[in-house]
């Protein structure tokens, strides 16, 4: 009878301590995970930083037209297009006009033979 209760007691008290050292392992897991997963974030946003409207805060990377499909805001202003008085079409007029002159510029300051000759 003695014999059985000490054994009940053992079982709990090597009870409690697994559990106890589970807990501990379980929360420094979880600490050490949240530490990796914050310094991974930290590092991805660096390398691609993210677009945001500046009238709602919607991610705007990916995005074709340089406005927000959430609220409409051109990116740079605070006010949708039609508040600007401008159409859609018109911005992608401006955007194509653009691509243009950067690709024009691209090919004006860089040499014609930028290649090394082997
Ligand atoms: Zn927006």
């Amino acid at each position: 009878m003695l014999t059985a209760a000490i054994t009940r007691t053992e079982l709990a008290t090597w009870l409690a301590q697994g559990l106890a050292g589970g807990l501990v392992v379980l929360l420094l897991t979880a600490r050490w995970w949240r530490k990796v997963y914050l310094r991974r974030k930290k590092r991805r946003e660096r390398a691609a930083p993210r677009i945001r409207c500046d009238n709602c805060g919607y991610d705007l990377s990916g995005q074709e037209l340089p406005r927000c499909p959430e609220c409409g805001a051109l990116r740079g202003f605070r006010v949708p297009l039609n508040e600007l008085g401008l159409t859609e079409q018109e911005i992608r007029e401006g955007v194509e006009r653009m691509k243009q002159t950067r690709a024009a510029r691209d090919a004006a300051e860089s040499p014609p033979d930028a290649t090394p000759r082997t």
